[in-house]
């Protein structure tokens, strides 16, 4: 089969030039993501590079091939721009310039102009390079469960392979003598290639933003917006899992539930701002005494539970108690001469694997009762040998734990 060069160089700009502006279209959607803005405008880019290339024999070899391959140079630099701008990490400009300028510099020089060799020899090294620290960009980034990525890194180290491969090719045939660096064979098989490249890498940068976005929602369906940490629907899923998973591993499981103490009359003294601002206080302090991987989050307005794989009650009590006192001292400030927020906490611990997150959470609020019972600021138990009646609590199947960390780590 023949492959028209000319119709295939026109092709690939159309096409590239279509993609440019479908990625910058999904980038004016959502302002909250700008990679694809990025990536469209190095689509935008590669293709005035590319219809440059097709200009060669009439226009002058400074705009046919010293320009035209410095904007498709520019044109990776910026998609490798768009996908540190993705992972939220800085875009580096200088970078981005820097082959592009390596190139103009190198077509001054008559030594290297003089070889047509020399040319596709660093152009493929640096077009190459550009794929590969684009792969590196979005394999870092890989803690972010999105699917799109694998696929990404594959095409993106296979388009470097390819190019890569080019070179010693280059180098051990001469059919390139005598011609320019848009003609023969193989530039053939790379235009093909290119335009493939093209299309599926836009594809996937599409649905890469498009996972995003829908993680995004997912995220913000499981945080409590005002404290930070998974709400009520969140926390239920995940312990729930939790509870599974412990029975599995036959390990108690301990259930810490929190209510701030006299919350009402902090509102109605001190104001709800001030309010608001405590319960954040005990989100954060309760966080860093329990550590990051111990799930904990607000499942009412002053209420708060946690759940984690623990020794016994006396273990379980005393980090109970590790985190009321803590709050104490750090809510001290916020409170008035005879009003400091404090609160009061109910333990229990699951044995049983058949039992389930909501009646442990029942024998939980037992123990809390009683704790307001003694008169609150302090931690009471409930041993799971106890009856309880269990309220009726929505459990939701989807992979909370994992979400919520990605959540903690971006939101
Ligand atoms: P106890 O010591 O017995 O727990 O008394 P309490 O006042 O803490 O309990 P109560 O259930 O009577 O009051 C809880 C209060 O928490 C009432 C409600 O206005 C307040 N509250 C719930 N959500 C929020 C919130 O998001 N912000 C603020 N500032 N207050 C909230
Ligand atoms: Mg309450
Ligand atoms: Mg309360």
């Amino acid at each position: 089969m023949q492959l028209d060069i000319q119709t295939l160089a026109v092709v690939t700009v159309f096409v590239t030039a279509l993609l440019g502006a479908l990625l910058v279209f999904a980038g004016l959607q959502n302002r909250d993501v700008r990679a694809p803005m990025m990536w469209g405008s190095s689509y935008i880019v590669s293709a005035v590079g590319l219809a440059l290339l097709t200009t060669h024999g009439s226009s002058p070899d400074f705009i046919a091939i010293d320009i035209a391959n410095a904007l498709v140079l520019l044109g990776f630099g910026l998609t490798w721009a768009g996908a540190r701008m993705f992972d939220q990490r800085p875009v580096r400009p200088m970078l981005v310039l820097a082959a592009p300028v390596l190139w103009l510099v190198a077509c001054r020089i008559p030594a290297f102009t003089q070889d047509i060799n020399l040319g596709v020899v660093l152009l493929s090294a640096m077009l190459a390079m550009l794929a590969a620290v684009t792969a590196e960009e979005f394999w870092t980034g890989r803690d972010e469960p999105l699917m799109s990525r694998w696929p990404t890194v594959v095409v993106l180290l296979a388009y470097g392979a390819a190019l890569l491969a080019r070179i010693p090719a280059t180098l051990l045939s001469s059919s390139l003598e005598g011609q320019t660096l848009m003609h023969g064979v193989s530039f053939a098989v790379i235009a093909f290639g290119t335009l493939l490249f093209t299309v599926v890498m836009a594809f996937l940068l599409l649905n890469m933003t498009k996972e995003r976005t829908e993680l995004q929602h997912k995220i913000a369906s499981l945080i409590d917006p005002l404290s930070g940490v998974p709400n009520r629907r969140a926390f239920l899923e995940g312990s729930a899992r939790l509870l599974k998973q412990q029975a599995d591993d036959n390990e108690p499981l301990a259930i810490f539930l929190f209510d701030l103490d006299r919350f009402k009359m902090i509102n109605d003294q001190l104001g709800h701002g001030v309010g608001d601002k405590v319960l954040q206080l005990f989100a954060d302090t309760a966080t860093a005494t329990l550590g990051r991987d111990i799930l904990f989050g607000r499942i009412g307005g002053e209420e708060f539970a946690a759940v984690f794989p623990v020794g016994d009650f006396g273990e379980a009590t005393a980090i109970a108690d590790r985190v009321r006192r803590n709050f104490a001292v750090a809510a001290a400030p916020h409170g008035s001469m005879d009003l400091t927020p404090t609160v009061s906490v109910g333990v229990t611990i699951g044995r049983d694997p058949k039992v389930e997150i909501k009646s442990l959470l029942a024998l939980a609020d037992q123990a809390l009762y009683r704790a307001k019972a003694n008169g609150r600021n302090r931690v009471e138990t409930t041993a799971s040998g106890a009856t309880a009646v269990a309220q009726e609590m929505p459990v939701i199947d989807i992979d909370m734990r994992r979400a919520w960390r990605t959540a903690a780590a971006r939101v």
